[in-house]
């Protein structure tokens, strides 16, 4: 363990060591120890440049590259519990895999500098000193509400005893009351793996027994375990992984810890209240919302113990753990899970290597697995969990095909008579009806009746979409907005603009023509103004204050409403436009969660999918309910094309402001392209968003066979082609987006 120092003769000082720094830099650098008894793991202060920076001390003994006597001494051992083993060969890990610098995945996981920083303090008040010389009433309300010893702030003791702030001062002025110093950070409230839950049924038993048999062999090493758990939304899937995390935090002598990663958009407040009736404390939370003060109480208190479930979106991964037992990855077919800026991974994929690495379980939970999650259950690497009824009572929705051909809607709109009619009856009904569409604003495209010109973003190659409750027409790839114009930009038409397609504002406005009377919410991240405005909107459905919700992907997870019986997805042929390699999964994925909305208690539920094409494997797979002749028809296709995941890919983007310059480089990562057996690059083309934040872009595409050591002849080729100033290459390992 890294907090073990050697016991055996003291080294001589002053030695060489190795500090990781959270620096896009290639590698650690030696400094020198001279005498803090440094081990690895310590964060430490060194000198760099002329700045200090934190580190972590990586290694003993350094590389030897520089002289000893020209090694900087490190300035200071910081007090915290070290970074453990695991977690630094995680960081190693993960940057290998992915070719980035070490430095910038250890970025990750030290990511809030304020925890090296001595802790703000706060001056607490209690009994300490003898009774005033004046006394009155107030006063002695005041000390006989003073029932034990506990420091309190000035306006908690006020608020306890029911006088003003200004008598507690006064006590304080004489000396009665006595300050303590603390730090701000308190420690949470732990959960209580112990307290009394509802009876698992049979099968969630089954499934939890499996999860808990993985503990055994940790502690030798040996408890890695991955398991997929399928079911159906509503199946009972998070009370079989809230019983596998009540067995974790009673590993190692009742102080382990679990992680749980959601993407973020389905850590609801109807998640966080189930996890405190089961554990009478709320999970520690990880997410990119968190204030300063926040995210430094949570690091410290993950890092120090204290955090024994933490729930948070991707970087959860990457906080420094004392003792996790156990990761759970719930909607782990989500693409969110995949970050696409900076250090570019699969979190999903990225927690497995985790468990792994500190030999724990693993539990992949989904109604509508990935792919790649699928094949590792067919190559035996993975368990598999399933959960085949809805618990209760609930029935699975019936999900119907509205032919768009057959059944179009009138002129200028895009809801069909038949979606029409089953949600007015619905709402007459007293029911909730949910109209689902992927896409934020008004409309995709604004353009020129007079002269056909479209309005772009001018540092993107995207149309702008209109907002119309916003007023604004908005660029999605880079947020630039603007005034909607009176005039045609290009022609000087007036009043020639108009409106193409359809996004959630605009189904609104038909909404509101065919029914005045309903009341109707229209729910996406862009409206969304705080996490707790969406608390109260999703109130509002429970309350029935909504009879239709219009909703984007931000509506298709997690949230549960007893009286919603009718999905209408407006366009479900949306995801399939454009084909990357995932569309079809992604979208069978979406419209089965989507779909997932419906009828989730006594009440029947109802999908209908407004589609052209009611026969794609996707549409079919979705009515008839067999998701197995969809999953084995998209494994076979990839399989025959050495698709993932049947073998690798990853895609180079390359990136700059002056055009000539990709292009020169795009050209010579052709010229120096790896050639051989088993690997196929495609490209240089222009990417399909061939110009984003004012930067050109090109693409290259490496097809690689399972069995190939693709990093090494990725950095192998970088070698050979050299860079071009000005030019960005960004490395995508298993890329999900192909924009
Ligand atoms: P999933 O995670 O698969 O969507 P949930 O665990 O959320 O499913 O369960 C769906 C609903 O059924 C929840 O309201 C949950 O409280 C309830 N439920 C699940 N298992 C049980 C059980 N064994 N006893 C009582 N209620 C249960
Ligand atoms: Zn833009």
């Amino acid at each position: 363990m890294a907090s073990a120092r050697p016991t055996n003769a003291a080294p001589p000082f002053p030695r060489r060591i190795s500090v990781l720094l959270p620096v896009p830099l290639d590698g650690a650098f030696d400094y020198l120890d001279p005498g803090l008894d440094l081990a690895p793991g310590d964060y430490v202060r060194v000198p760099l440049g002329h700045r200090s920076v934190i580190g972590v001390v990586w290694g003993i003994g350094g590389d030897g590259k520089l002289a000893l006597n020209r090694l900087k001494p490190v300035q200071a051992r910081i007090d915290l519990a070290p970074m453990l083993d695991v977690s630094r060969r995680f960081v190693s890990w993960v940057a290998a895999y992915t070719l980035s610098d070490p430095g910038s995945v250890l970025k990750m996981a030290m990511s809030v500098p304020e925890v090296f920083e001595p802790t703000p303090q706060r001056r607490l008040y209690k009994r300490g000193g003898p009774a005033p010389e004046r006394m009155t009433r107030e006063r002695e309300v005041l000390l006989e509400a003073l029932i034990d010893d506990r420091p309190r702030s000035v306006r908690e003791l006020a608020r306890m005893a029911m006088v003003g702030e200004g008598v507690v001062r006064g006590l304080v002025d004489a000396g009665t009351l006595v300050g303590v110093d603390v730090d701000v950070d308190q420690p949470y409230p732990e959960p209580d793996p112990t307290r009394p839950r509802a009876g698992l049924s049979v099968a969630q038993q089954t499934a939890a027994d499996r999860i808990i048999t993985g503990f055994q062999n940790a502690d030798d090493g040996d408890g890695f375990q991955p398991f997929l758990l399928e079911g159906v939304t509503g199946s009972g899937k998070t009370e079989v992984y809230f019983e596998a995390i009540a067995a974790a935090l009673a590993q190692r002598d009742g102080r382990g810890q679990a992680l749980v990663l959601l993407p973020e958009i389905a850590l609801t407040a109807q998640w966080l209240s189930r996890f405190e009736q089961r554990f009478g404390a709320a999970p520690v939370l990880w997410h990119s919302d968190l204030t300063q003060s926040e995210r430094r109480r949570a690091w410290k208190a993950v890092a120090n113990g204290n955090a024994r479930v933490v729930v948070g979106a991707r970087s959860a991964l990457f906080l420094p753990y004392q003792a996790l037992r156990l990761i759970i990855v719930d909607e782990e077919h989500d693409q969110a899970f995949k970050q696409e800026d900076g250090v570019i991974y699969q979190a999903r994929d990225m927690a497995v290597v985790r468990a792994q690495l500190g030999a724990v379980p693993i539990v992949l939970a989904s109604a509508t697995p990935a792919l790649e999650s699928i094949a590792n259950v067919q190559r035996g690497r993975y368990q598999y969990l399933e959960l085949p009824d809805r618990h209760g009572m609930a029935q699975l929705p019936d999900i119907q095909a509205i032919d768009m051909r057959q059944n179009p809607p009138a002129r200028g709109t895009f809801l069909s008579p038949a979606l029409r009619d089953a949600m007015l009856k619905t709402v007459a009904d007293g029911e909730q009806v949910l109209l689902f569409l992927n896409r934020r604003g008004y409309a995709p495209l604004t353009l020129c009746r007079t002269c056909g010109h479209r309005i772009e973003c001018p540092s993107c190659d995207a149309w702008l979409v209109e907002h119309r409750f916003a007023g604004k027409l908005l660029c999605h790839h880079c947020g630039h907005s603007e005034a909607l114009p009176q005039a045609c930009p290009e022609c000087g038409t007036e009043d020639s603009l108009v409106a193409c397609g359809p996004g959630i504002e605009r189904i609104a406005e038909e909404v509101a023509a065919i029914a005045p009377d309903l009341r109707v919410m229209v729910l996406s991240s862009d409206l969304m103004a705080s996490p707790m405005r969406l608390a109260a909107m999703i109130q509002d459905i429970s309350d029935l204050k909504v009879d239709c919700i219009i909703g984007t992907q931000m509506v298709t997870k997690g949230y549960h409403f007893p009286k919603l019986t009718l999905v209408g997805v407006v366009d479900a042929d949306l995801g399939l436009a454009g084909g990357d390699l995932r569309a079809a999964e992604r979208t069978y994925q979406q419209l089965s969660q989507v779909a997932g909305r419906a009828g989730r208690e006594e009440l029947p539920g109802r999908v209908l999918l407004q589609t052209y094409m009611p026969d794609h494997p996707v549409m079919a797979a979705l009515i008839l309910g067999d998701r197995e002749r969809f999953v084995s028809a998209e494994l076979a296709a990839r399989s025959a094309q050495t698709m993932p995941p049947f073998g690798r890919l990853a895609a180079l983007i390359l990136s700059g402001e002056d055009a000539d310059g990709v292009t020169r480089q795009a050209r010579r990562l052709a010229a120096t392209a790896p050639q051989g057996d088993g690997i196929t690059v495609l490209g240089p083309a222009p990417a399909p968003l061939s110009l984003l934040r004012g930067r050109h872009r090109w693409r290259l595409l490496v097809k690689a066979e399972r069995a190939i050591d693709l990093q090494r002849l990725l950095r192998q080729w970088f070698a050979r082609a050299g860079c071009t100033k000005g030019v960005r290459v960004q490395i995508d390992i298993d890329p999900y987006s192909f924009l």
